[in-house]
């Protein structure tokens, strides 16, 4: 195994509102962990973190051997390797479907304009949304621009995935197609960092679950072992809830 992410005693504070308490954990490269928390625990601080959305205030965070809490560190290039998907996907809206996703490789250097179309077409296929590439954002479903977002965080060639409740935002029967195409990339070995809420898809998909609460990780583990048999009385009081 190799380790992707290293988390060393991670804090994050907004003010005097200390949001992160401490945050130890190692990703490896073609693992899929899950995070779950109730609504405040940090989940969302703690992922914009890894990629450098929010600055933390103490501890580190090791990715591909560099760390990124150094000043010096060039936080585009970082958030280049650690694609993000947000519930509320984000897309251009004044962009068509393929110039979102060409947009970012071919600006930084990445494809010529061409190569970012191909391999557009390549990302559109495995969404399933091929027809949509000359689509604008607002004709397409929730499900749709999530999938076109998760195609567009792909057109980076990423090393990790970052997905931030990326099904919260949709209607029941778009949940679904959404989970499919992230079930799909967790089987061809993208690395994987899920907040979520959607237990079921956490249980058969992840590697591990993370359960945070407070800022810190309470407790964590194989699925089995975190739904089935959790052992502390704040994850056992969540899942009583959420189940
Ligand atoms: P979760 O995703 O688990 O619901 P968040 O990480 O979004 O939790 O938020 C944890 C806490 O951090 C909340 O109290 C929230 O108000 C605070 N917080 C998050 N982002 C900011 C910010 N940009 N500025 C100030 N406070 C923030
Ligand atoms: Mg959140």
């Amino acid at each position: 195994m190799t380790e992707l992410i290293k988390v060393i005693d991670l804090h994050k504070a907004f003010g005097d509102n200390q949001v992160l308490n401490g945050i130890d954990t190692t990703i490896q490269q073609g693992e899929v962990v899950v995070v779950i928390g109730p609504s405040g625990s940090g989940k969302s601080t703690f992922l914009r973190c890894l990629n450098l959305l929010e600055v933390p205030t103490k501890g580190s965070i090791i990715f591909e051997n560099q760390d990124l809490t150094d000043p010096k560190i060039d936080i585009f290039k970082i958030r280049e390797k650690l694609g993000m998907v947000f519930q509320s996907f984000n897309l251009f809206p004044h962009k068509t479907v393929m110039e979102n996703i060409c947009l970012a490789p071919v600006k930084v250097g990445l494809r010529t304009s061409d190569q970012a179309k191909e391999n557009g077409m390549r990302l559109l296929n495995q969404v399933g949304l091929a027809e949509k590439a000359d689509a604008y954002p607002n004709s397409l479903s929730g499900g749709q621009k999530q999938r076109i977002a998760i195609a567009r965080a792909l057109a980076m060639d990423p090393d990790v995935m970052l997905f931030d409740e990326p099904t919260s935002a949709l209607d029941p029967e778009m949940v679904g197609e959404v989970l499919n195409v992230m079930k799909d990339l967790a089987q061809a070995g993208m690395t994987m960092v899920i907040v979520t809420h959607e237990m079921g898809f956490a249980k058969e998909v992840g590697d591990r679950v993370l359960f945070m609460d407070g800022g810190k990780i309470i407790e964590e583990g194989t699925p089995e072992q975190i739904f089935d048999q959790p052992t502390h009385p704040r994850t056992i009081d969540f899942l009583s809830k959420v189940l």
